[in-house]
């Protein structure tokens, strides 16, 4: 607990970021949870994961952006990136995750403006390309302008996603309005280090709310995605397809990149959706910090990494 937390207050400093960053043994590991740092990387691991099966969401990395040119920069990633992607004529199965702090949300005076303005012509691409953008969700203070980004997009985008953080005691709330027809909600336990009057500290806590918002999300008329590596989760969700009589193409299971990848051609083969979220691009540290957060198991292999070069 107190490492994750040292871990994700790491990952919101970027001072930090060259030392970890500069060890040739944090590269090996790095690879691990992102294919590479130029659009041809990301390209590749889309045709491999492709023909597993498995479907894509890519992530540009970058967050936290601090003047509107490098929000600009994002914006000019995501409309390089859906080019690079329309040659390959995946649709749907190809589609893309943004965050919103990377299209300059957090600046001072109207930053949510800006946002918009710039993630706009993405949502246009996408949907020129026959697919989709999904909102990522960051820390509790951005919900409320993510989701006002979220109902402004879909207006012309309806196909537009956002991410759903069941640690938060708000989410419950958040899933019975998006539990819609036509929407897209990724729900995921949540990633970032919250107070606790807003949201579950303990895993059991965080584990129950989770199976609350996913019933609600499995048994409304919207496209459920499991956002979860765990086991039981899974198990759960396909208990509720069942129940629901739910498709295989009306609800699906998201996983990151080379997190348990047998288990997502696992999944594959046996006729559930599975999409990987594939993230990408040299500002890869706070998504770093944060998978080393998430599982005391990746610090370890982390740390024998640097002992044994
Ligand atoms: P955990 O509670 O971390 O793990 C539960 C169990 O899963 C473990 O006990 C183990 O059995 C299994 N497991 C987990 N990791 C591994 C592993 N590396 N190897 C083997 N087994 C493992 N968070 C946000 O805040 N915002 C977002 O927009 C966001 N988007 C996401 C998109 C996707 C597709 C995914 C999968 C996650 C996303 N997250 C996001 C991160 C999420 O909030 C969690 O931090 C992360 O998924 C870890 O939670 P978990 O549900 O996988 O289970």
């Amino acid at each position: 607990m107190l490492l994750s937390k040292a871990l994700l207050a790491a990952a919101r400093r970027p001072a930090l970021r060259a030392a970890v960053v500069r060890t040739p043994a944090t590269r090996a590991v790095v690879d691990r949870f992102v294919p590479g740092e130029s659009l041809d990387d990301a390209v590749a691991a889309v045709r491999a994961l492709s023909a597993q099966g498995v479907a894509v969401t890519l992530d540009h990395l970058g967050e936290d952006v601090t003047d509107r040119a490098q929000a600009v920069r994002s914006r000019d990633a995501y409309l390089a990136l859906l080019d690079a992607l329309a040659p390959l004529a995946l649709g749907p199965a190809a589609e893309v995750s943004v965050k919103l702090s990377a299209f300059g949300q957090a600046l001072p005076d109207g930053g949510h403006d800006v946002a918009l303005e710039l993630v706009r012509p993405v949502a246009e691409a996408a949907t020129a390309a026959g697919t989709t953008v999904t909102l990522d969700m960051e820390d509790h203070r951005t919900v409320d302008s993510t989701l006002a980004v979220l109902t402004d997009l879909r207006k012309e985008h309806p196909g537009t996603g956002a991410v759903l953080q069941a640690m938060l005691h708000r989410t419950e709330e958040d899933a019975k309005a998006l539990a819609v027809a036509g929407s897209r909600v990724r729900l995921v336990k949540g990633a970032y280090d919250e107070p606790d009057t807003v949201a579950y500290r303990r895993k059991k806590d965080v584990d129950a709310a989770y199976a609350r918002c996913l019933e609600l999300l499995m048994a409304g008329p919207g496209y459920p995605m499991v956002g979860s590596h765990d086991p039981a989760i899974i198990t759960r969700a396909h208990e509720l397809a069942a129940q629901h009589s739910r498709a295989a193409d009306s609800w699906e299971v998201q996983m990151l990149y080379g997190i348990r990848p047998d288990e997502q051609r696992r999944l594959a083969a046996a006729g559930t959706t599975v999409r990987a979220y594939v993230p990408y691009g040299a500002d890869w540290y706070g998504y770093f910090m944060r998978r080393l957060a998430e599982r005391p198991a990746n610090v370890t292999f982390f740390l024998r990494s640097l002992v044994t070069r």
